[in-house]
């Protein structure tokens, strides 16, 4: 086997987010830092590839498309209290509002002819309709069904600063039961809080991991305001900050895979690639969560430290992605479909995918249910749930695509949380990124981030042990 010794102070594993974050923060430290990526595309979660023509790696197996649809893992929102995402873009000297435009509303459709509602979410740009929707649409929740999730709010907020793991134990369903919830309110507010965010439903959804998602929304409520991206994400974010890691010193290497780790006695060393192996200080796995369980239970798998980290579940996801003849909805922003499997879903045809007529993007739920079926299947129900929700979508599609993964996250089920592990592992050489990874934004953009941040700053401590 060819052995190279690289001239990398670290090479990180993975270009999502998580990876990149690490890799900047190395770099723009002067250290010499290479970044691995399986896949032809970078970005991982928050890419953007033609279907068909650049597979993902860690993707499904794409059906084969003969225009080469324009697909994303699943439409993501930027959300206006993030603080390292943001610091770290503007570092790369990225402009946000170049690159995002800001939502001022947001809608929740009722299925079956029952109603719809307009929530304002920008307390400081829409003062007005934020105010004006938490006091009206009263078709969708009247005032007692409002109050009733006083309690449950009250008492979650306080359990997860005061009892987390006990909070963890319990399900969202379990716990709004027991405070009080009005059963409308459970199903038309916190099933799309669930399900329409994170797949899953109120009863398969940790308390712990719904609480902690909307503390740092309510701890900076001023903040709040949705963004939806200019562009597909990699265009716009992922190939300026990988440009901007590249202006640094450090190197991105696409369909790289990375199949193993060279270990010296306890140490890690390097990796193992098709082409040989590759040496270096240290080493970063800032893969996905199942990838990273993968390649890393060959080394640690019996090692009673690892039990946590391998006990830690994964959940599948699920999305539809479709273009139309004409725009489904009349402005570009969240939705969300309770009681259907349109968890959450947007036009993305002013913003996002300006190239075709319509486009609309779907988070459905369950995803667990969900995966049984065949893409086709998908496709069907989809339809009839969307004229439950007042949309004639089937006559307008022209294209559509099933975009699904069985394990990239770490599941939201109760109990799963305190298997989370931390970035620093013990083994010399060997640290850990990923949204996965203990940090208190979970799993989105600005937890990766800061998972890769956390990374970098436990790896230049090791370096300079090291030195
Ligand atoms: C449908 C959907 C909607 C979402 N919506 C939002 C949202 O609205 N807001 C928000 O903030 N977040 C959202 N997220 C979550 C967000 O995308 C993720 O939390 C974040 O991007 C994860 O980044 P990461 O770097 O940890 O992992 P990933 O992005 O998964 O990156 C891991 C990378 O490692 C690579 N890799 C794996 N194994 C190997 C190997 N052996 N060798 C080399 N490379 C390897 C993979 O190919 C991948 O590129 C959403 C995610 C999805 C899928």
């Amino acid at each position: 086997m060819l052995v190279v010794t690289s001239n990398q102070d670290v090479i990180v594993v993975g270009s999502g987010l998580a990876g990149l974050a690490c890799a900047f923060e190395l770099a723009d430290q002067g250290r010499r830092v290479l970044v691995l990526e399986a896949g032809a595309v970078a970005g991982g979660r928050t890419s953007n590839w033609k279907q068909g023509s650049e597979p993902q790696s860690h993707h499904f197996p794409p059906r084969p498309s003969p225009s080469g649809m324009l697909v994303e893992s699943g439409f993501h929102k930027f959300l206006g209290f993030y603080e390292d995402l943001p610091k770290l873009l503007r570092r790369a000297g990225i402009d946000l509002d170049e690159m995002l435009t800001w939502e001022k509303t947001m809608e929740i459709r009722i299925p079956d002819g029952k109603t719809a509602g307009e929530f304002g979410i920008a307390p400081v740009k829409a003062p007005l309709k934020t105010i004006g929707g938490l006091l009206g649409n009263n078709d969708i929740l009247s005032y007692a069904e409002k109050l009733s999730l006083l309690p449950f709010l009250a008492a979650g907020f306080k359990d997860h600063a005061a009892n987390p793991e006990e909070l963890d134990r319990c399900s969202v369903k379990e716990y709004a039961e027991r405070h009080g919830v009005h059963p409308d309110a459970l199903s038309h507010l916190l099933e799309p809080l669930t399900g329409g965010i994170l797949f899953l439903p109120p009863e398969r959804f940790s308390a712990l991991v719904f609480f902690s998602l909307f503390a740092p929304a309510a701890a900076k409520v001023l903040k709040m305001q949705i963004g939806g991206f200019n562009g597909g994400m990699r265009d716009v974010m992922v190939e300026p900050l990988i440009e901007a890691i590249r202006d640094r010193g450090g190197e991105v290497r696409l369909n790289s895979p990375v199949r193993g780790l060279l270990r010296d006695g306890e140490a890690v060393r390097g990796v193992r690639l098709d082409s040989g192996d590759l040496r270096a200080g240290h080493v970063v796995v800032a893969a996905d969560l199942g990838s990273a369980q993968r390649l890393l239970r060959p080394e640690f798998g019996t090692a009673p430290q690892w039990q946590p980290f391998f006990a830690l579940q994964t959940m599948p996801h699920i999305t539809l992605q479709l273009e139309l003849t004409e725009p489904l909805l009349p402005e570009d922003r969240t939705e969300f479909g309770p009681g259907t499997i349109w968890g959450s879903f947007t036009e993305q045809s002013r913003t996002t995918f300006r190239h075709v007529p319509g486009r609309v993007s779907a988070i459905l739920t369950p995803s667990d249910e969900l995966m049984a079926l065949t893409d086709e299947e998908i496709f069907e129900r989809a339809c009839l749930d969307a004229v439950r929700l007042g949309l004639e979508l089937r006559p307008k599609v022209t294209e559509y695509r099933v975009i699904r993964s069985r394990d990239l996250f770490y599941s939201v089920q109760p109990g799963n949380d305190r298997h989370r592990p931390e970035q620093r592992t013990g083994v010399p050489g060997l640290t850990l990124a990923g949204d996965y990874i203990r940090q208190s934004m979970y799993t989105t953009m600005e937890g990766a981030v800061r998972s890769g941040l956390l990374a970098a700053e436990a790896v230049i401590e090791a370096l300079q042990t090291q030195a």
